[in-house]
């Protein structure tokens, strides 16, 4: 029997192709609605999930044939996972594909707030040439980078900024196995929660939401910084207590900020962020790369592959499904 894979919404052709040359029928709804997508379910064995529709156990209903739900992102807070255990549907995400974007994306924050290039570009428009004279761009090289969580994003920034610039790196991070401290003996300095703020010259922020990570840096971490360091966040919004940093960059405790993600999303038109000129902002964009997202729905729809050929895929949400009698004879992964 042809299998059929279930797109809510479009994904790129190349991922497309991938599931078409495999000899898969493919089904793109109209549009991402309950409404549109419930009827579109009941044949289907595959799903590869974007953001704009929530799989609920109300939806899973209707979906007898489905075996695995792939989602081209990392982020899992779209499905029911409880609800597809049930009916033993494997889920899977994508972790780490984005790292590399990620970290291209906190460098080019960390260069622009160095070099000034917003005010530079300005100058030069405003035609105030004699800006240069001032001597306002800061190198990187031999400074210190503190790293406020040590995955995968951490990890490849801290051996960038090594390899390009020679920075000192710190970081913070209570989970880091010992075997991770051991291979960067040398490389980096894993410090107390306190010295990363006051020792860094560049704080980069790279750890999940969580109770413990919300408002991780507020007034009192700020307070400890250096008056010429800058902060880039790439990671979630609410991690930065926004107003405490609004004091900090107005009262110029700290140099600069290059945020890519914020407490609120899209940031509200009247919020005084946006009057500093000591900030530099994208709208969530560190991991919307043209070749990431082909990357990521390249690799979810692979991912679908691999159960369809009898593999297990990598990144498993509910590997508890793996045990029932339906999973067991998936050979290991690809
Ligand atoms: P990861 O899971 O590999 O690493 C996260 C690290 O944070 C882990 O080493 C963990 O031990 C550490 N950590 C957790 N709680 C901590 C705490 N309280 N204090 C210090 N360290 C703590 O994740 P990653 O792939 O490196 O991604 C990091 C974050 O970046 C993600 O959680 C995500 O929110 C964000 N992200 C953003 C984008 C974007 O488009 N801007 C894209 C990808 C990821």
């Amino acid at each position: 029997m042809v299998k059929k894979v279930l797109l809510p919404q479009p994904i790129e052709p190349e991922a497309i192709e991938t599931l078409e040359q495999a000899g898969v029928d493919v089904v793109t709804a109209k549009d991402p609605s309950p409404e549109t997508v419930r009827p579109l379910l009941e044949d289907v064995q595959g799903i590869v999930l974007r953001t704009g529709i929530t799989i609920t156990r109300e939806l899973l209903g209707s979906a007898d044939q489905l075996q695995v739900i792939s989602r081209t992102g990392g982020g899992l807070d779209n499905v029911d996972i409880e609800a597809a255990t049930e009916q033993e549907v494997i889920v899977t995400s994508n972790l780490g594909i984005n790292t590399s974007s990620v970290v291209e994306h906190a460098l080019a924050l960390m260069l622009s707030l160095s070099k000034q290039l917003p005010l530079m570009d300005r100058a030069v428009r405003q035609d105030d040439f004699r800006i240069r004279y001032k001597n306002l761009p800061r190198d990187l090289r031999g400074k210190t980078l503190g790293l406020l969580g040590f995955g995968r994003i951490g990890s490849d920034l801290a051996r960038s900024c090594r390899q390009m610039f020679d920075m000192q790196v710190i970081s913070y991070d209570p989970f880091i196995p010992e075997s991770i401290r051991e291979q960067y003996k040398g490389i980096v300095e894993f410090v107390e929660r306190e010295a990363l703020f006051a020792g860094c010259d560049v704080l980069s922020i790279h750890v999940p939401l969580t109770d413990d990570t919300h408002h991780a840096v507020g007034e009192k971490e700020l307070e400890s910084m250096k008056p010429e360091a800058i902060i880039i966040n790439t990671s979630r919004g609410p991690v930065i207590d926004q107003t405490a940093l609004y004091n900090a960059l107005n009262n110029r405790k700290i140099a600069g900020a290059g945020l890519d993600v914020f407490e609120k999303e899209p940031i509200p038109s009247d919020d005084p962020l946006l009057t500093l000129d000591n900030i530099i902002m994208t709208p969530h964009t560190a991991a919307l790369t043209w070749e990431c997202v082909v990357r990521m729905a390249v690799a979810a729809a692979d991912c679908v592959l691999d159960v369809f050929n009898g593999k297990v895929p990598p990144n498993i949400a509910n590997p508890q499904v793996l045990e029932l009698d339906k999973w067991r004879g998936l050979s290991p992964t690809r």
